[in-house]
């Protein structure tokens, strides 16, 4: 588990620190209501470093989910490996100024403590299907 679950954004990319865990999924309520099942656990690492003269938070996710296939509404295993480099806007006006250059920028305000299972739940949501689905061939559906 953890030994801790927020840190300091900028300090700790700064420091070029890193914090690797493993967490049940179960601890994750707002991920486990939109799951079959809350058996499992998500691997991470997050380290903290630099990109383009930014602090960033570069974050790596596995894990493996239990979808319900709305096709067949089957359950079935979606694997997630989610690798994103985050930089760190040290205010409201740094982050809508780097939002404006760049719209697909996924930047993040440094709060002075990140709550870093939050972070890893938000971006399993975010790469969630919106429609989950078998991959073609695994479907046992009408018409697969
Ligand atoms: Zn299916």
């Amino acid at each position: 588990m953890l030994a801790r679950s927020t840190v300091d954004p900028l300090r700790f990319a700064h420091a070029s620190e890193s914090i690797t865990g493993k967490v049940p999924l179960a601890k994750f309520d707002r991920l486990v209501d939109g799951l079959v099942s809350d058996q499992g656990k998500v691997q991470f690492r997050l380290q903290g470093g630099a990109d383009s003269g930014r602090p960033v938070l570069r974050l790596q996710i596995d894990a493996a989910v239990t979808l319900r296939c709305q096709y067949c509404l089957e359950p079935y295993r979606h694997e997630l490996r989610i690798e994103r480099v985050l930089p760190l806007a040290r205010n409201e006006a740094e982050l809508a100024r780097w939002e404006r250059d760049d719209p697909l920028l996924d930047a993040l305000l440094a709060v002075p403590s990140l709550d870093v299972l939050a972070l890893i739940e938000d971006e399993i949501l975010l790469s969630l299907p919106v429609a989950p689905r078998h991959l073609d061939g695994d479907c046992g559906g009408v018409g697969a």
